[in-house]
């Protein structure tokens, strides 16, 4: 996903209820060492205190392992390398579903669209033996992930009951300290976001996915 928060505060839920069942690796695409009102604070340290608080939510949630690839924030590149790290990463990591920020989703930050947009171009380069062939030759064979959970979304055709686990994603959330003053009333916000979500499927909590076969 783009950002070090990105992952808790739209999947926690459903991320605590998959580390019970198999492993879960984090790739967090920017630092978001833009991330502060604080004008006179440097973005290197930001990036520093992010990478720890989403290692801390990271570990909270038992999550295997959190790779950064430190893309500037509110720069991401859709077309650059970004593509082809994710894609070494998808051969070298295998894993059945992927999720990440949904790109067509009507969303002020252009780091959820580019980080979007390269997935599904790496999906692509992973899955096939003729995209970038450099990969095989250093024994990075294809693989094909099966499925793809787009979020957060205004088309969620997967919603999840994360209401065992929503104790559990509000407290991953709390662990990214520096963020929380720039996200106003983000309990409520966020118990609504949720609340909404476990309407739709009669249960108390929910996430919601737009989730695509491959
Ligand atoms: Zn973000």
């Amino acid at each position: 996903m783009a950002h070090p928060d990105d992952p808790e505060l739209s999947s926690g839920g459903t991320i605590a209820q998959w580390t019970q069942e198999g492993n879960v690796h984090y790739i967090i695409v920017s630092c978001g060492e833009k991330g502060t009102w604080n004008r006179n604070a440097l973005p290197f340290m930001v990036a520093e205190t992010r990478e720890k608080e989403a290692r801390s939510a990271a570990r909270f949630l038992g999550v295997k392992k959190v790779i950064f690839l430190r893309k500037p924030d509110g720069a991401v590149d859709a077309e650059g390398c970004l593509k082809i790290e994710l894609a070494v990463l998808i051969r070298h990591l295998k894993p059945y579903t992927i999720v990440t920020n949904d790109p067509w989703y009507r969303m002020f930050h252009p780091d959820h669209r580019a980080t979007g947009q390269a997935v599904i171009q790496a999906i692509m380069i992973a899955r096939d033996w003729h995209f970038c062939l450099s990969l095989a030759e250093i024994g990075l064979k294809p693989h094909r992930p099966r499925e793809l959970l787009l979020t957060p979304t205004d088309k969620a055709t997967f919603i999840n009951d994360i209401t065992t686990t929503y104790a559990k994603k509000m407290k991953a959330i709390k662990r990214h300290k520096s963020q929380l003053k720039l996200l106003p009333h983000w309990e409520k916000r966020i118990t609504r976001y949720v609340m909404d979500y476990g309407k739709r499927i009669n249960v108390t909590y929910a996430e919601g996915f737009h989730k695509m076969r491959l």
